[in-house]
């Protein structure tokens, strides 16, 4: 079922979680082991990130390095389909991304996704490999998410890349894209991220899931901004409980985003990463209560391989 369906069809908000395949070498076992606990909150559709090649070096004895590209992270497809397989009631959500796609391979992918039965899709750019300062698009492929989009969107009307091919099917996936209501980091300015944002669902997205914030005002102040800017689909807040004293310094530098100061003080007076988790959780549920009472259509959490905070959420929310 498309997601938009069923924001649609519900008469309260809904619960979500982003799950990430696991490092190359775990087995599929450590995923059910954080959707499991979830399972009793009736979640409605579940993400599954897409992770890109990157380019790591590998050290030998002799002491030289060994430049290897490799993808830590695969299996994204494989595991859209094992969740929907094992867990009937719910929908997935895998991501796409424009990095390391040409046009014909996002093609090849959509086609693997629509025989799988899965009709949602959260469309992105993808980030910069670490090597790399900035964004490159493959060969033929897309540089920004909004084109993706429109591939897609050309697919859901019957329209292949290869105009000369018989099409039989017609997909018929629900496109989600992110938002950021804190600006995306290469945006110059708020007005012109949301100039693109809006390209993003002209060009046929049907909801947004927000990057993680912490401060609920950011994520009002984002929504009215989007309203003001013609944007009317669902705008579903992203969540991430802090677990770790090392996170209040680390996601504001890998998603570039704020904690707010009364947060950052209650981690701070944390003695241990055992109080942290306990204090992301309060944060969460107090959060999450606050979006619930101002009606958001979803409330969606990042797992990050972890699901006992976000149980423990969900359990005082749902
Ligand atoms: P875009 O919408 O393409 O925007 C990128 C930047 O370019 C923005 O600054 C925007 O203002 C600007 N821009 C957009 N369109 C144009 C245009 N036509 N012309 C000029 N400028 C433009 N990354 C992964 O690799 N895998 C994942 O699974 C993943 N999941 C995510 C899930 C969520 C909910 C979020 C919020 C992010 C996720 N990301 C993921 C990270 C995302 O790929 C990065 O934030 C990336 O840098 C931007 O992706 P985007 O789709 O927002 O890009």
């Amino acid at each position: 079922m498309r997601v938009i369906d069923i924001i649609k069809q519900a008469d309260k908000t809904l619960f979500s979680f982003e799950l990430l395949p696991p490092l190359r070498g775990n087995s599929i076992a450590s995923i059910y082991k954080v959707i499991d606990p979830l399972m009793d909150f009736n979640p409605s559709f579940i993400n599954v990130t897409y992770h890109q090649e990157e380019v790591v070096y590998k050290k030998h004895p002799s002491g030289l390095l060994e430049k290897k590209t490799i993808r830590k992270r695969p299996g994204t497809v494989a595991i859209s389909a094992a969740i929907k397989n094992k867990y009937t009631s719910v929908e997935v959500v895998p991501h796409l991304i424009c990095g390391g796609f040409s046009k014909e391979e996002t093609e090849y992918a959509l086609i693997d996704f629509h025989y799988l039965g899965i009709d949602n899709i959260l469309a992105l750019r993808g980030d910069a490999p670490k090597n790399l300062r900035a964004f490159q698009p493959e060969g033929n492929g897309h540089s920004y998410a909004n084109d993706l989009v429109s591939q897609i969107a050309e697919m859901n009307n019957g329209k292949f890349l290869d105009d000369e091919m018989q099409h039989t099917f017609k997909t018929n996936f629900c496109i989600g894209v992110a938002g950021y209501p804190e600006k995306h980091i290469e945006a110059p300015n708020m007005a012109t991220d949301l100039t693109y944002l809006k390209k993003k669902i002209d060009a046929g997205a049907e909801f947004i899931i927000t990057q993680m914030f912490f401060d609920n005002t950011k994520y009002f102040s984002f929504v009215d901004a989007c309203r003001k800017e013609g944007i009317s689909v669902p705008i579903i807040p992203g969540m991430k409980p802090i677990c770790t004293m090392r996170e209040l310094t680390a996601l504001p530098q890998i998603f570039y985003i704020d904690i707010p100061e009364r947060l950052s003080k209650e981690i701070q007076k944390c003695t241990s990463n055992e109080d942290v988790f306990k204090a992301g959780i309060e944060w969460g549920i107090e959060q999450s209560k606050e979006l619930l009472d101002n009606g958001v259509p979803v409330l969606h959490y990042f797992t990050v391989g972890i699901s006992e905070n976000i149980r423990q959420i969900a359990k005082a929310i749902f």
